[in-house]
């Protein structure tokens, strides 16, 4: 092998590594942590969207009490379509700001599968959960399903969000 194969070979594996490092890191068999903190708007508008370990720890939490749990009871694909987000993110998506988004713990996911109406009430009837609400969507079937969970304390708050009307206790 002479050297200029040397270093293509060298060059390619820390690539490898770095990428694997940075998307590979696995919350639970079906989960990772990637999942949780892309987003396109950041992606944008250059913001950076890294939760620190307070965050991760948070989301290992829901992942391992609600998330995998889901996933499991149900075998269906879930998808993350928000998880993480930095303080300059939710204010640039226009989430909740007082009380602070429970996004911007490591608290909340959105998530959406085949059959969002299945997750929310698999959830509601059988999962440990902060809040959980059934997001825009009809009477059959929510848009996407908000969940949180915390670490000790949750509340069992069960609403619904009517787009451009607010929440209502369901
Ligand atoms: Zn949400």
């Amino acid at each position: 092998m002479n050297w200029k194969t040397a270093i293509v070979i060298v060059a390619a594996a820390l690539l490898i590594t770095r990428s694997a490092r940075k998307k590979g890191i696995m919350l639970s068999k079906n989960f990772s942590l990637d999942e949780f903190t892309r987003s396109k708007t950041a992606n944008q508008l250059g913001i950076s969207n890294n939760p620190g370990p307070i965050e991760i720890a948070n989301l290992q939490a829901l992942v391992t009490n609600v998330l995998q749990p889901l996933r499991d009871a149900l075998k269906l694909p879930i998808n993350i379509t928000s998880g993480y987000r930095s303080k300059m993110l939710n204010k640039a998506i226009g989430g909740a700001t007082s009380p602070i988004s429970q996004h911007t713990k490591g608290e909340a996911a959105d998530i959406v599968s085949s059959n969002n109406a299945r997750m929310f009430n698999y959830i509601k009837n059988n999962l440990p959960f902060d809040q959980l609400i059934w997001e825009a969507g009809n009477d059959s079937q929510p848009d996407w399903v908000h969940v949180s969970f915390r670490m000790s304390g949750n509340r069992y708050k069960v609403l619904r969000y009517y787009p451009g009307q607010g929440y209502e206790d369901i």
